[in-house]
This record gives structure tokens, sequence and C-alpha cells, in this order.
């Protein structure tokens, strides 16, 4: 059996738990899920034929204000993976001070086996089926694996139609001519950007001169590798769910994002300087900054000691499980939290949220100087924290991200 997330989730609390003399009953509280949704959700497809997929939306914590976080459809969806990646969220909107809680949703199917007409029917009946769940006040989805901006229009398009007015505060991540933000499709990645340069700043690296691997070449993936590119570094590795391209030399980023984002995988992307090798293989690659950008529990206690490279920058949610995480402590390799390193996409969902609200909105100058206020002044606190106690950076923005959640708690009381 796989590890479970939400397992991972817990532990992670347990352990901040510890290192910050955290009361029991309090430590308890925060391992709990607020609310749950589960829904099953009948699509008719194009051929007449009756499928079921089951789909989830979580709440782990809205003390701080409501729900934020994004919709994944994947066949390895299951309940107590969108637990763990909801529980995630309520840490990363903490830790940055965003007035928002954590939350989480997904569906249990794969979504390149449909067609658009079906993809569509699925996210219109999960939209209606999750609509006394969501909203402005309550949790505003936005995009994770496998969706993106057209999804949230139809989500919003459903919600809106049941409300009797347009109601773009509902989602984030949508197109920009329904209400969607400039900077939003980028932001993950252009985050993570920031952070990798503050890091490299501390540590007197030259980030130009690092070798670079990354795992998953989507939006967050492909977003980063191209603002590396660009900026003239090479990346010697990147793969998808097909596999991993691998060349020394370093690889050509934008012809590969455009070959991907014809549709195509990277498996069949043809070089004679490109060598193919597989998604476990490119983790262990070695490299300066390695960049998983996939999914979670790719680093475990299985590959943690075969890892070879300076700083892990975590693109995606929970890709290094806590065993894994003791282990590259003690080589000394830097993990650059999740929680931290790509907040970028939450803290301009965020900024959607709060334009879509105000029906004001701004130009890309400002979203990109507010994000990269917030994410750095966020980066100095964690990196501050960590040198003094000489603790993990995960630690760290844990003690931090947690200790605002706390403080929430202990102001509002436990009702009743
Ligand atoms: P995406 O669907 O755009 O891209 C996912 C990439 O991972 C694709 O290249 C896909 O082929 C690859 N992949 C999928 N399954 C794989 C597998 N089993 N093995 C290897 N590769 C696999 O998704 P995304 O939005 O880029 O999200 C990637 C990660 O980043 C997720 O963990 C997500 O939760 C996290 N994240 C996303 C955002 C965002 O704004 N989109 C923000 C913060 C964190």
């Amino acid at each position: 059996m796989g590890i479970n997330p939400f397992d991972v989730a817990k532990k992670q609390i347990d352990i901040v738990a510890e290192e910050m003399g955290l009361d029991a009953n309090l430590t308890k509280y925060l391992k709990r899920i607020e609310r749950s949704l589960i829904v099953s959700i009948p699509i008719v497809m194009d051929d007449g034929d009756l499928e079921i997929f089951e789909g989830y939306r979580i709440h782990h914590s809205t003390v701080r204000g409501p729900g934020k976080g994004g919709i994944r459809y994947s066949p390895e969806v299951t309940l107590d993976e969108v637990k763990a990646l909801a529980t995630w969220m309520t840490w990363k909107c903490s830790l940055l001070n965003l007035p928002l809680g954590g939350a989480k949703g997904g569906v249990c199917v794969d979504p390149r086996q449909l067609s658009k007409k079906e993809l569509e029917r699925l996210t219109r009946r999960y939209t209606s089926e999750i609509i006394n769940f969501i909203g402005p006040d309550i949790d505003i989805p936005a995009p994770d694996v496998n969706t993106n901006a057209q999804i949230m229009s139809w989500m919003m398009d459903v919600y809106s139609m049941q409300k009797g007015r347009s109601v773009p505060g509902v989602v984030t991540g949508k197109p920009v001519e329904i209400g969607g933000s400039v900077g939003r499709e980028p932001a993950t990645g252009m985050g993570l950007y920031y952070v990798i340069e503050a890091m490299c700043e501390k540590l007197n690296f030259d980030l130009k001169s690092q070798t670079i691997v990354i795992q998953g070449f989507g939006n967050v993936g492909g977003t980063i590798a191209e603002f590396l590119y660009k900026e003239g570094c090479k990346t010697i590795a990147v793969s998808d769910i097909s596999g991993a391209l691998y060349s020394p030399e370093g690889l050509d980023i934008e012809k590969l994002l455009e070959w991907t984002k014809k549709g195509n995988y990277l498996k069949d992307y043809k070089d004679k300087n490109y060598s193919l090798i597989t998604n476990e293989e490119i983790l262990t690659t070695k490299c300066d900054i390695l960049i998983p950008a996939a999914l979670e529990n790719q680093i475990t206690q299985k590959n943690a000691n075969n890892i070879r490279c300076k700083i892990i920058l975590e693109g995606a949610n929970g890709p290094v499980t806590t065993e894994a995480d003791n282990i590259l402590f003690s080589k000394g390799i830097y993990v650059i939290p999740d929680i931290l390193a790509n907040g970028g996409g939450v803290c301009v969902s965020y900024f959607e949220y709060v334009q879509d609200i105000r029906a004001y909105f701004w130009e890309l100058d400002r979203i990109n100087k507010e994000l990269k206020k917030i994410l750095l002044k966020a980066f100095e606190e964690v990196y501050a924290l960590s040198k003094e106690r000489k603790i993990k950076l995960r630690t760290a923005a844990y003690i931090i991200a947690v200790s605002r959640i706390a403080k929430a708690i202990e102001l509002r009381g436990i009702f009743p």
C-alpha cells in the first residue's frame, strides 16, 4: 500500500507540536477536518452510457477566513489525499498571512479519457453537488492538477446561474475576460522563482550557474522551467507523466513547452542529444536544484539517500515524506517547503478574489510587486527562524503558520 498523504500531514503537525511545546488538546484540534463532503457525479457519456465518478470537497480550517484551495482531477484522487491537501492549504495561507483558511477538492477521474463535452458535464455536475459548500464567503476553489481556467469558467457559470447573478468571486484562476486576474496563471512558478532567488542569495550561490532538474512539466513545473530558462539557467532534466528527458548540456525549455502545450508527451519528443529516463531516475539525477512539481510522496525513505542536489524547491504539495525530510536534513540538503515555495499561486488567487469582490482590477506590475513582497516577507521569517533554532526550513515554516492558527483558535474559543 502507498503512503497515505493525510498520515504525512498529521505527522507534520506532531513534529511541529513537539518543537513548539503545543498543548495536546490544541494538537488534536489542528488534526481535525472541519467538514468533508463526498459526492457522486453521474455523467451520461457521449456514447449514451452512464458513468459515476466520486468527488470531494474538504474544509480543514476556516478559523482565519473562508476556505481556499484547488480542485484536482486525477484517477489517483482519494478522500485522504484531499484531506492532506486541504490541511496544507491552511498552513500555506497562514504562513503568508492571508485571511483565508484551508480547503481542497478533487474528483477521481482520468480527464484524458473524457471528451470536452463530458469534462464540461462532469465539472458542472460536480459544482452543483458541492454548491452549498462553496461561495465567496465560504470557500473559493482554484485550479490544481488537471484543472484549468476553462474548468473554473464552467464552475463560476454554474454557481452564478443558481444565484441568478454573476458571482466571479466564487472561484479563482478564471480567464481575465470573466474576472480573472492578470498574472494568476504563472503565479506559482513566479513565486518559486522569487523564493529560489532569495535562497541562493542567502547561500551565496549564483543562481545562473546552478544545474536544475524538474519533475512535472505542467502549470507549476513548466512555468518555473521557463523563468529559469529565460534567466539563463541550465535545466538538465524535466519530466511529465510519460517519462523524463535528460541532457547534461541543458534542455531547450522553450521548444519542449511548445511541444507539450500542443498536448504531446515528453517521451515522444525527438532530439538525438536527449536521453529518455524514468520518473524515478529523474529524482536521483545529480544537480544543484531539484524541483519536484508533480505529485505528493515522490521523495520517500526509499530514495532520499540517493538524492544528489543542494536544494529541493517544493513546487508540488507534499512531495517529500517526513522520513525523507529527516534523511535530507542529515545530508545537509536544504528543502524549501511547499507551503512557502509554491505559495505564489494562492497569493495571486487571493488578489483575484479581492479584485472580484471590489470589482476593481490591478495592473500586472502591482500583482507581481505585491506577490514578491508577501513571499519574501514569509521567506525571511522562515529562514531567520530556521537559523536561530537550527531547525529545518519546513519546521520553521510550520511554527509560524501553526502559531497564527493556534492564536486564532484561542481568541475565538471552541464553540459552544
Ligand atoms: P498540472 O496538471 O498542470 O501538471 C502536473 C504535471 O505533473 C504534468 O506534467 C503531469 O504530466 C505530471 N504528472 C502527473 N502525474 C504524474 C506522475 N504520476 N508522475 C510524474 N509526473 C506526473 O498540475 P500543476 O497545477 O502544475 O500542479 C503540480 C503540483 O503543484 C501539484 O502538487 C499541485 O498541488 C501543486 N500546486 C499547484 C499550484 C497551481 O497554481 N497550479 C499551486 C501550488 C501548488
